[in-house]
């Protein structure tokens, strides 16, 4: 038998928990609801989850308690965590990714969305190599030959702004806070101002050409994010749940 990756729903509205599993059902997922940290935990005892979808605001422990808990955890630590926040909350975003969280999906959300950045963080658990080649559309990078090209047309970019990509395509659609690309892109032990990431997205953004540089987006207060679907481009009506 196929095995149906297994999220974990943490979510206290019974409303919002039932519409999320019943997508995740439809869509080949097996979805298991917990209504609260406690309810959560006993069900990562019994079985660990794929993925952890868990919302901010709770009763007892709140979704941020929790990604640290489950981060600090030996066992739940490479289980991937997506964080539903309020809408608009900013500082909310930075400070659950900053406990741990691999994403967040801002209520209310389109379950298009939300199926994309679930499947998005279960393929990140694949071990990465920095030799692999990846593209995005039309968008490639090979890490062997330390090339990128556009619609197969050969792009020039810096060391950095290579890194920069490389790192960002391997993990795309997904949020990375200045603070996360500077650890992962430059290092832990240097000491550079959160700007210089800017400086560099702005250079690699030159470099790829307008229709290139509009898939790397400014999640404003929050970070950046390589995008196939750059919301610059018209979008489809969706359905939206909240
Ligand atoms: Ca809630």
């Amino acid at each position: 038998m196929k095995h149906l990756p297994r999220i974990l729903v943490v979510e206290d509205e019974p409303a919002i928990a039932e519409l999320i599993s019943v997508n995740l059902r439809h869509s080949g997922f097996a979805a298991v609801w917990a209504a609260d940290g406690a309810a959560a935990q006993h069900e990562i005892d019994s079985a660990l989850p794929d993925a952890i979808l868990l919302d901010w605001m709770l009763p007892g422990p709140s979704g941020i308690a929790l990604a640290r808990r489950w981060r600090a955890d030996p066992r739940t630590k490479a289980v991937p965590i997506l964080m539903l926040t309020a809408k608009g909350d900013e500082p909310d975003k930075v400070a659950g990714l900053d406990a741990g969280a691999d994403d967040y999906i801002t209520k209310p959300f389109s379950t298009q969305e939300m199926l994309a950045r679930i499947r998005a963080v279960l393929r990140r658990r694949a071990p990465e190599r920095a030799e692999d080649a990846v593209s995005i559309g039309e968008l490639a990078l090979n890490g062997a030959t330390h090339r990128v090209s556009w619609q197969g047309q050969p792009v020039k970019v810096g060391p950095t702004e290579f890194k920069l990509l490389q790192y960002l395509m391997k993990h795309p659609e997904r949020v990375h806070s200045r603070q996360q690309l500077l650890d992962k892109v430059w290092g832990d032990h240097v000491f550079i101002e959160e700007r210089t990431v800017d400086v560099h997205v702005k250079r690699l953004r030159e470099a790829l050409g307008p229709e290139a540089g509009a898939m790397i987006e400014t999640v404003r207060g929050v970070g950046y994010r390589v995008t196939a679907q750059p919301q610059a481009a018209a979008a489809p009506p969706r359905q939206r749940t909240g």
